[in-house]
Formats: structure tokens, C-alpha cells, sequence
């Protein structure tokens, strides 16, 4: 009796997790337009991977607003000071003696 298992529904929840793990790409448009068009396609039948493709995307605009509102400048700046800091570092591990203001 368990070979009469519907395939369909695994198919489906199969084809589910590839959405899902695809999700985050679809929403950094990392994904190909194919893949792209396989996922809309896919949201366009399956609720519950829309319920999830649009939880992620909503909390993706909220903390794109909030990070906006709540870098505090000094927390810019210091930030700005550690990319400066980890870029010296590169520079001195790759630079030779080419100092061409002497
Ligand atoms: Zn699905």
C-alpha cells in the first residue's frame, strides 16, 4: 500500500525546498530569469511558498528601512574606519616600495 503514496505531493514538497533555498536569490535578483520564471511559476500555484516568498520579502523592506533610520553617525564612521583599517591592511601585505611621491 505505501507504493500508492501520491508522487505528486512529493514532487510538490521537492520542488518546494528548491524554491525556498532559491528564495533569497530571487529576492537579490541573483537568480537567472529562467530560474527566475521557474519560481514565479511555481508562487503562481503553491500557497504556502508564497506565504513564505512574501514573509521574506516583507522582512527584507523592513530592515531595509529600519537599517536606514538607525545607523547613528557615529556608527558610520566607525565602521568607515574598520573597512579603512581592514584596506590598509590588504595594502601592506601587497604593496611594494613604490612610493611615488619621494
Ligand atoms: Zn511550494
Amino acid at each position: 500500500m505505501d507504493a500508492l503514496r501520491t508522487i505528486d505531493n512529493e514532487f510538490e514538497s521537492d520542488e518546494c525546498r528548491k524554491v525556498i533555498t532559491q528564495l533569497y536569490e530571487f529576492l537579490d535578483s541573483e537568480l537567472t530569469d529562467d530560474r527566475r520564471e521557474r519560481v514565479r511559476q511555481h508562487l503562481d500555484h503553491c500557497g504556502s511558498c508564497l506565504e513564505a516568498f512574501e514573509f521574506e520579502a516583507e522582512l527584507r523592506a523592513v530592515i531595509v528601512s529600519h537599517s536606514k533610520e538607525q545607523v547613528p553617525e557615529g556608527l558610520m564612521r566607525k565602521l568607515a574606519m574598520l573597512i579603512e583599517e581592514e584596506e590598509l591592511i590588504e595594502e601592506e601585505g601587497g604593496l611594494t616600495s613604490d612610493h611615488s611621491s619621494e
